[in-house]
């Protein structure tokens, strides 16, 4: 039999979230009558999350899972998911009840509206931190002056994709996934609908600090050149203000004012100092993209999988 829906659920940790996630999905669906499959994305979880994922797997053929042999991140969870999926619309989704269930009907009516994929927006509310809120908004200010492609603010990866968007994604190789920013750079008829956030159900964020900040240096440098152009600018600037500086000595030396010096030495060498190497490790960054991708290794290695096939 065909199956109309995948749902693609990235877990890392969830061992207390999976079942209520199970059993709300089940609800929800049970209402839409539409063939459907959950794929859970273990991504070298530590605790139960792959156990629990095993036991509703036996008990329901719908539901599968894979494991990965480590964590490979969240992009490359739902990446794995999106390869698996079979549906003809493919839903991705968070496994800490984050993104209520209960919003899946609404993703399918508007997909119905005749929109290739269906991004969804949250509504922010006292669950997501001040802090988040904030980083979050300048994150997307950013990306969005940098990059050609618009990526919706408050945007999570909660939304709908066609079979057609999907294979198109899946044609894009490269190994820094940024998938917010690759969704929208596929093109195709894009909507929005919004959604009340939740607080998470157990557990807590595995997106520490540091790795919003990776993934937020990544989805800029792998959406866009222009960091790179800076070094242009500032070259230019100090260039100019090299030759007006140096005018400035030429003269003092000829009208024979005692030049010092000290000062305005240190001062060069230390902003010029700091340019370079903040240049310096702007190129680094896409270097090590090129390194990463010039090794061409897979994406990511299965260890476990609930179906045999
Ligand atoms: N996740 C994952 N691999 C990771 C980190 C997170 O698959 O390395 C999953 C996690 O289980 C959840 C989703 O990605 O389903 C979002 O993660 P989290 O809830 O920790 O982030 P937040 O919602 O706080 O942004
Ligand atoms: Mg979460």
């Amino acid at each position: 039999m065909m199956t109309e829906l995948s749902i693609i659920i990235p877990c890392y940790h969830e061992e207390k979230n999976i079942d209520i996630l199970y059993q709300e999905l089940n609800t929800t669906l049970k209402t839409i009558e539409i063939s459907y499959e959950i794929i859970f994305v273990d991504d070298g979880s530590k605790d139960k999350t792959y156990e629990k994922i095993e036991r509703i797997a036996q008990n329901d053929d719908r539901v599968s899972g894979i494991s990965f042999s480590r964590n490979f991140g969240h992009q490359i969870a739902l990446l794995a998911g999106l390869e698996k999926a079979k549906g003809n619309m493919i839903i991705t989704m968070d496994g800490d009840m984050q993104h209520p269930p209960k919003v899946i009907p609404q993703l399918i009516s508007k997909f119905k509206e005749g929109y290739d994929i269906v991004n969804t927006q949250r509504i922010d509310d006292s669950s997501i931190s001040f802090f988040k809120k904030q980083t979050s908004k300048w994150f997307y200010k950013i990306i969005n002056r940098l990059s050609d492609i618009e990526v919706e603010s408050l945007g999570a990866d909660f939304r709908l994709m066609s079979r057609e968007t999907v294979n198109a994604f899946l044609s894009i190789r490269e190994h820094d996934r940024f998938t917010r920013g690759l969704v929208s750079w596929i093109g195709y008829k894009q909507g929005l609908i919004e959604y009340q956030a939740h607080p998470r159900h157990a557990g807590t964020s595995s997106y520490t600090t540091g790795r919003m900040l990776k993934l937020a240096l990544n989805g800029i440098t792998s959406m866009s050149s222009k960091p790179l152009r800076i070094s242009l600018f500032f070259g230019l600037f100090f260039f100019a203000s090299g030759i007006l500086y140096s005018l400035f000595i030429l003269y003092n030396y000829f009208t024979g004012s005692n030049v010092q010096g000290w000062t305005s030495i240190l001062i060069t060498i230390l902003i010029l100092g700091g340019i370079q190497l903040f240049i310096l490790s702007i190129i680094g960054e896409y270097v090590s993209k090129i390194f990463n991708e010039s090794k061409a290794r897979p994406l990511y290695i299965i260890k476990k999988r609930t179906d045999t096939d």
